[in-house]
């Protein structure tokens, strides 16, 4: 019997499932069990054609309707996502393996947030009358185009929300490529789109591995690349996307830090320290896995840590009381176990977990190092898993330049009743996506990103709206024209 997350076919373009069944079958694997539950097949050149030339015939038309038009399209899909809220999470589920406490309210949630947000601001697109005496300038938020996205497999619906609702918003056409370990979800947001009125055409999902992701970003149609994914995927991409001189947003990793001074209340700053590192099972970009804790409060924050870890359930994801799922797959549990092996070699302290769960499917129990140094690998390299380090520190000044001691720049929080001193510290980080007191919220209203090697560009709020349009200035001359000769 089919599963119930078998997709009707591979790819959605120009308002419709398309499937080629020539492309190379990807499996969908549930990472609770590890059964196949689905298979699509990747997009062949002829799909990939297929879906780039129907955005771009659509992005006129659609660019031409009002912004309060593309709005309304906007927030009828966002409607829609919340009415069907429990079959996109559980569908969510099973993509991911995320269990469905989490599912029910970060991911179509999430996603229905960004077209509602983007959906109102879509009639907002203006331009500016600059007088020049007699003359005047005054300019146009234009559309770029084609835009492309290209998803991660953490947050599949949320990522196709986050890069479609702006795009759209701003006249843009999408071809959206999911990552191909979760390539259900988007397919879902495509068909929601429809649904709600969008023409056919100007949000397309297309499936298939980096190969795929690269004939969308070199095509010369394509005015923009919004990628989530890793460091070395968005150098590639970058650089591809350079070579054609298009718009870029770059959401990629983290090793943020999360720092918890003695004065903190101790039990915030665990619930910190939790969502930021065993959300999704660690599967999460911004998360704050290098834990800096003063030396005054260590052992308390550590015993009280190990308390509340030990209440995580781990168990079947569909079931609403577990709290904590399984890797996505069984690659990215062996990368993990990997690490938490290099940080018992190193010396690391282990506190709590440390081991894959004695369960079928992908778990790996929550897992806590004290005593954690700076050159260690855990404590430099992304993980991507439910794996904290905690460091200790003296001083103010020597943890904000070990925070800042590494390549990425995504996020950073800091912990302490100290008002002057927090925001003093958030000042002197460098990271795009702060927190003081708490950590991993992501309201659409706020704007997330990263610096340094962690990424360029802006996701969600206002700032979104900058990097999916473009600003045309017109010069308007009254009078003569002045020439030399
Ligand atoms: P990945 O870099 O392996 O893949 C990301 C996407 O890029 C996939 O869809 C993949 O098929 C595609 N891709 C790979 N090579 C490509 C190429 N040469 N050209 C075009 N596309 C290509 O990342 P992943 O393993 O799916 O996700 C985990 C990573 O994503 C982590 O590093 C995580 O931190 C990051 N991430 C960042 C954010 C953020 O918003 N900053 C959010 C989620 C995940």
């Amino acid at each position: 019997m089919t599963h119930p997350a078998q997709p009707k076919a591979s790819h959605f373009i120009n308002g419709e499932y398309v499937e080629d069944t020539a492309g190379t079958p990807i499996p969908v694997i549930y990472a609770a069990t590890g059964e196949q539950i689905a298979t699509v097949h990747a997009a062949t050149p002829a799909i990939v054609e297929q879906a780039l030339s129907t955005a771009k015939a659509a992005q006129t038309a659609w660019a031409r309707m009002t912004g309060t038009e593309r709005g309304r399209i906007l927030r009828r899909a966002a409607d829609i996502m919340r009415e069907r809220n429990h079959d996109l999470s559980v569908l969510e589920t099973y993509d991911t393996g995320k269990p469905l406490q989490e599912t029910l309210v970060a991911d179509a949630t999430s996603g229905a947030d960004a077209l509602e947000y983007f959906g109102g601001l879509a009639a907002s697109l203006t331009g500016e009358h600059i007088p020049l005496g007699e003359d005047w300038v005054y300019t146009k938020r234009e559309a770029l185009g084609l835009c492309v996205g290209i998803g991660a497999w953490n947050y599949p619906t949320q990522i196709a929300c986050w890069k479609g609702a702006p795009a759209l918003a701003c006249g843009n056409a999408m071809v959206f490529k999911p990552s191909e370990t979760t390539p259900l979800c988007a397919l879902k947001v495509a068909e929601i789109l429809i649904e709600a009125g969008a023409p056919a055409g100007v949000f397309n999902v297309v499936q298939g591995m980096g190969e795929v992701g690269g004939a969308l970003v070199t095509d010369p149609r394509v005015d923009k690349v919004s990628l989530t994914g890793s460091v070395p995927t968005g150098k590639k991409v970058y650089a591809a996307a350079a070579e054609g001189m298009k718009h870029v947003t770059m959401e990629l990793g983290g090793k943020s830090p999360l720092i918890i001074f003695d004065d903190a209340d101790i039990d915030n700053a665990v619930g910190g320290a939790i969502n930021g590192n065993f959300y999704s099972s660690g599967q999460v970009c911004s998360n704050g896995t290098r834990v800096f804790v003063q030396k005054g409060i260590k052992e308390k924050f550590l015993a009280r840590l190990a308390e509340r870890t030990g209440n995580a359930i781990l168990g079947d994801p569909m079931d609403e009381a577990t709290s904590f799922g399984p890797m996505v797959t069984e690659n990215q549990m062996n990368i993990v176990l990997g690490y938490i092996e290099k940080g018992k070699e190193e010396g690391a302290r282990l506190i709590c977990g440390g081991k894959r769960a004695d369960m079928d499917g992908y778990f790996i129990e929550p897992t806590v190092f004290a005593d954690v140094t700076d050159d260690m690998t855990i404590a430099r390299e992304e993980i991507f898993g439910p794996v904290m380090s905690v460091l200790d520190f003296d001083t103010e000044e020597e943890v904000v330049a070990r925070a800042n001691d590494t390549e990425f720049g995504l996020s950073a929080g800091v912990f302490t009743k100290d008002f002057t001193r927090a925001h003093r510290v958030i000042g002197n980080l460098e990271a795009g996506s702060c927190f003081i007191n708490s950590y991993n919220d992501a309201p659409v209203e706020a704007p997330f990103g990263g610096v340094k090697a962690s990424g360029v560009g802006r996701e969600n709020s206002k700032e979104a709206i900058k990097h999916f349009s473009q600003v045309k200035s017109v010069y308007v001359r009254m009078g003569d024209v002045e020439a030399a000769f």
